[in-house]
């Protein structure tokens, strides 16, 4: 008879659109199973950062993707924050409003800059035990995830979730332009050409309009912990 894999390390990924709630929820998942937590909108939003630092527009695919491939980019957990160190420097506010948004899905939306972030993005994943979130991590980036999920809302439902999150980050926003934000970037994010934000054949989809957060991470939870006894 075989032993359960109780507690065997795995990949767990969970890939939707702006303001669906996944960062919360995946940070919810990572400490209930004691995983690290890798945020690859991050890393994107990084690059964003980066490249207006050195005057390189989000339109040149070539440069972008030769500071993507030197970017030197780490993951701290202080408390609840998962901060973001970007060449030693703390950047976990200043990748979070609606202008590195914009930056971070224009980044993205190049094929050079995609390919220099792969093996980035593997590394930080390696070993398992590891949460990820983004938008093609279930596809593109951890094909072979043991669990994956699609987690979505309704457009208003995410603009409202957005708002109240930047406000709570002291940002002054409203909820149009919020919501005209978010369907430009999930247009972008949906139909480029290359990791196109979709659901993984094998991915569990859950709309979270309907239900609280807690609710999600709970079906989360014990989603993965089927996939990992038994
Ligand atoms: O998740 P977050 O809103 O931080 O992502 C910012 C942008 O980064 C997304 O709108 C998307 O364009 C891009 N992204 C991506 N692939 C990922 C994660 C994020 O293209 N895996």
């Amino acid at each position: 008879m075989t032993q359960p894999r109780s507690s065997e390390p795995v990949v767990v990924t969970i890939d939707g659109p702006a303001g669906a709630g996944k960062s919360t929820v995946a940070r919810r998942l990572a400490r209930a199973l004691d995983y690290r937590l890798l945020d690859t909108g991050a890393i994107y939003r990084s690059l964003a950062f980066a490249a207006q630092g050195a005057g390189v527009s989000w339109t040149d695919g070539p440069k972008l993707a030769a500071i993507a491939a030197a970017l030197d980019i780490d993951f701290r957990f202080v408390g609840d924050v998962n901060h973001v160190i970007l060449a030693g420097t703390d950047v976990s506010a200043a990748i979070r409003t609606p202008e590195m948004s914009q930056g971070a899905s224009q980044v993205s939306a190049h094929p050079e800059v995609r390919a220099a972030l792969l093996e980035l993005q593997r590394r930080l994943g390696a070993g398992g035990g590891v949460v990820v979130e983004g938008r093609d991590t279930g596809t593109v980036v951890f094909p072979d995830a043991r669990a994956k999920f699609f987690l979505t809302a309704s457009d208003d439902e995410r603009a409202r979730r957005r708002v109240a999150e930047l406000q709570a980050a002291g940002q002054d926003v409203d909820l149009e332009s919020t919501l005209r934000d978010i369907r430009e970037r999930d247009e972008r994010d949906a139909s480029r050409a290359i990791a196109p934000m979709v659901a993984a054949d094998d991915a569990v989809l859950f709309d979270s309009s309907q239900l609280t957060l807690d609710e999600v991470v709970a079906e989360l939870l014990a989603a993965v912990r089927r996939r990992t006894t038994g």
